[in-house]
C-alpha cells in the first residue's frame, strides 16, 4: 500500500511522474490542478468560476480544492493507495489532509520533493507551452505560478521534514531516470 505526496514547484515533472509512479505501483495518480482542467473543459459551475485563477496562476481557495480533493479520495480505487500530485500546497490544506487521512485512520508514507534549477523549470514550462498549450504556461504566468510557489508552498515542505516523511529527488534527469530515483525510495517504505 503507498501513500505517496509529490512536492516541487511548476515545471519539475511531478504529473509525468505521478503517472509513471501510478502504473509501476498500481495506484491512482490524484491531481487537483488536471481535475480543475477538466471541470473547465467541461464548462462546469466550477469550471466558470477557476478558470480566470487558474489563468493568472492564481492558486484555488483551499475550501474549493480540499472539497475536490475529498471527493476523489473518497473513490473506491483510492482506498488502496494513492500518488497525490499538487496537494497540499498551502499549511491550511496541510492541515485538511491531516484531518482526512486520520478520520480515515490512514497516513502518509512518503512525500517526494522534486527539485530543479530555475533555468530549467522555465525552459521546460516554455516548451510545454508549445505543445500542450496549457493556458497558464504562457511566459508571464509561469514566472508568476513560481513567485507563488516560493512564497505559499515552499515555505511548508519543511513541515513533512519535521515528521521524517521526505524524500530529495533530483528532477533535472530523464523522466525515467528520476522514476528510477523514487523507485528506489519506494523499496525503503
Ligand atoms: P503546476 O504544478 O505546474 O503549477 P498543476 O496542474 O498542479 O500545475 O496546477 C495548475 C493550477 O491549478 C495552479 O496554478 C492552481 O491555480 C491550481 N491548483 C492546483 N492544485 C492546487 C492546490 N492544491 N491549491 C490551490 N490551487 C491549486
Amino acid at each position: 500500500m503507498f501513500r505517496i505526496i509529490l512536492m516541487g514547484p511548476p515545471g519539475v515533472g511531478k504529473g509525468t511522474q505521478a503517472r509513471l509512479l501510478s502504473s509501476t505501483l498500481s495506484v491512482p495518480a490524484i491531481s487537483t490542478g488536471d481535475m480543475f482542467r477538466r471541470q473547465i473543459r467541461d464548462q462546469t459551475a466550477l469550471g466558470r468560476e477557476l478558470q480566470a485563477l487558474i489563468d493568472t496562476g492564481e492558486y484555488v481557495p483551499d475550501d474549493i480544492t480540499t472539497a475536490v480533493l475529498a471527493d476523489r479520495l473518497a473513490a473506491a480505487d483510492a482506498q488502496l493507495g494513492f500518488i497525490l500530485d499538487g496537494y497540499p500546497r498551502t499549511r491550511a490544506q496541510i492541515g485538511d489532509l491531516d484531518k482526512l487521512l486520520s478520520e480515515a485512520s490512514i497516513g502518509i508514507d512518503r512525500v517526494f520533493v522534486l527539485a530543479a534549477s530555475r533555468a530549467t523549470l522555465i525552459s521546460r514550462l516554455t516548451d510545454r507551452a508549445t505543445t500542450d498549450g496549457r493556458s497558464d504556461d504562457s511566459p508571464d504566468v509561469v514566472l508568476r505560478r513560481l513567485q507563488i510557489y516560493e512564497r505559499e508552498t515552499a515555505p511548508i515542505v519543511e513541515e513533512y521534514g519535521r515528521r521524517g516523511l521526505i524524500v530529495e529527488i533530483s528532477g533535472e534527469g530523464a523522466p525515467e531516470r528520476v522514476a528510477e530515483d523514487m523507485m528506489r525510495a519506494v523499496g525503503r517504505i
